[in-house]
């Protein structure tokens, strides 16, 4: 093929990595790196002069095309950032924040750990040992299993309880979590058939009652985590769920979904089930997550009857679903938050955010406002509604107080985009096309480091 006379002129690979380190740029990659990435910068300009696309080829443009994408490949990109979105429990920020507790918890347990080892006797333990007792002591459950997330646990469940045999589930609580988490795909590929019963609005005890057959493996109750059915309906209690099972001699198993281990109406808001309830409720086996409104890092928490607990354990799958190190001592730390009640409520971060009074938010809030203000950046303090989100208390709006930034280049989406790129990241949300920062979904201690990250990102920035 003839060669583009515009393709002989482009500087050699080479060339473009010593001009490169000649800046004196730290780059902090090896030089292989640089040089690959050197290579492909040049082969798409050389793709976009074949297909016509590009004109020319300016040398300082390629270089500075490279070092942008060297100095984007040399940042950790599983970076912390501010959520100033109002959505506590955010499932692209990571969900739930770790205590201090937790975190040190982790970095005690990043080396070498008695993960399952008894210091007392220098004999093999159990990893679920630092988890398994506080978690029966919390909820009153007779066993406790740790896996790593609740869509494991339900998939363990199904698996060793009920393979080749059928569940029973209402219709209005096969949910949909998110991403791929749908109940009739899960039951599905457990090898599980699933016994639908009632309506979409309207389930009967009569109806679990005559759908048992000697086929059925387990009655699972699903909790309603992120919608709500209102208007003509009816479900059935708990304990009436509880006691057929009993009779029928079927377990009856509840995904509880946020697994709260206090009662939110303690501090006003509205009642989520929390695992005590579920346990003093009777179910075999209860379900939750680790990192919903428990606060603690991502796992599946399995309580309940101990015969049922060592079947799960005992299964091939449990192997594949167990947790390591770092979650489990982020999990022991959270939950020892909890044996006193009020120091979860003052130390895990899900729990002080839900607990915050308004007053609180507004004060931050003017207080943000009138330090951007002081610098010459528009703000203005707002009332707003932020949400727990990622499964829990859906559809409660928690009042909150926030910031609202002027648009740049009238355009609320550059803004957020800056902002996104701000040191570190800040993540907001657009209402009536101006950038909102809620400031619920932040704790006090971060505010110095959002003024500070806002106030660096848009100094200078005019309209
Ligand atoms: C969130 C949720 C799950 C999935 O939990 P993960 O910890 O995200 O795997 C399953 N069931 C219910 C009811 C939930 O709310």
């Amino acid at each position: 093929m003839e060669e583009h006379p515009i393709l002989r002129r482009l500087p050699s690979v080479d060339r473009l990595v010593t001009a490169l380190l000649a800046r004196g740029r730290s780059l902090a990659l090896p030089r292989p790196v640089l040089t690959e990435v050197a290579r492909e910068v040049l082969d798409e300009h050389r793709q976009a002069i074949r297909l016509g696309t590009l004109k020319g080829a300016d040398p300082d443009q390629i270089l500075k095309t490279i070092e942008a994408r060297a100095e984007r490949l040399a940042r950790p990109s599983l970076c912390r950032v501010l959520n100033a979105t109002g959505v506590l429990l955010h499932t692209n920020l990571g969900r739930a924040p770790l205590a201090q507790e937790a975190q040190e918890a982790v970095l005690q347990a990043s080396g070498a750990c008695a993960l399952e080892l008894d210091l007392g006797t220098g004999r093999r333990g159990s990893r679920q040992d630092h988890v398994a007792s506080l978690l029966r002591r919390l909820t009153g459950a007779e066993a406790a299993l740790v896996v790593n997330n609740n869509a494991a646990a339900v998939m363990l469940v199904l698996a060793a309880l009920a393979a080749g045999r059928e569940v029973v589930i209402a219709r209005s609580e096969q949910v949909e979590i998110g991403g791929s988490f749908r109940m009739p795909d899960v039951m599905r590929a457990a090898g599980v058939t699933l016994v639908e019963v009632g309506t979409t609005n309207r389930v009967r005890i009569a109806d679990y009652e005559s759908a048992a057959t000697a086929h059925t493996a387990l009655f699972l109750k699903v909790h309603r985590s992120n919608f709500r059915i209102i208007g003509f309906v009816s479900e059935v209690a708990p304990r009436e769920l509880v006691d057929l099972g009993r009779r029928l001699r079927i377990p009856v198993v509840y995904d509880l979904g946020s697994g709260a281990l206090v009662d939110l109406r303690s501090r006003g808001l509205p009642h989520e089930p929390t695992l005590p309830e579920a346990v003093a409720d009777g179910f075999d086996l209860i379900l939750a997550s680790g990192d919903k409104l428990l606060g603690g890092p991502q796992a599946g928490l399995i309580v309940g009857r101990a015969e049922l607990v060592e079947r799960l354990r005992t299964h091939p799958l449990y192997r594949v679903v167990r947790p390591d190190k770092l979650d489990l001592a982020a999990l022991e730390a959270t939950l020892r938050l909890y044996l006193d009640p009020e120091v979860a409520w003052r130390r895990v971060p899900i729990l002080r955010m839900l607990a915050t009074t308004p007053d609180e938010l507004r004060v931050r809030a003017e207080r943000l406002a009138a330090a951007l203000q002081a610098r010459g950046i528009g703000a203005e303090v707002v009332k707003t509604e932020a949400e727990a989100g990622g499964g829990s208390l859906p559809g409660t709006a928690l009042p909150s107080f926030g910031v609202r930034l002027p648009s740049w280049r009238r355009s609320a989406e550059r803004l957020m985009a800056r902002l996104r790129s701000a040191e570190p990241p800040i993540l907001a949300r657009i209402e009536e096309d101006a950038v909102l920062l809620d400031l619920r979904s932040l704790l006090p201690e971060e505010d110095a480091v959002l003024e500070a990250s806002l106030v660096a990102a848009l100094q200078g920035v005019g309209d």
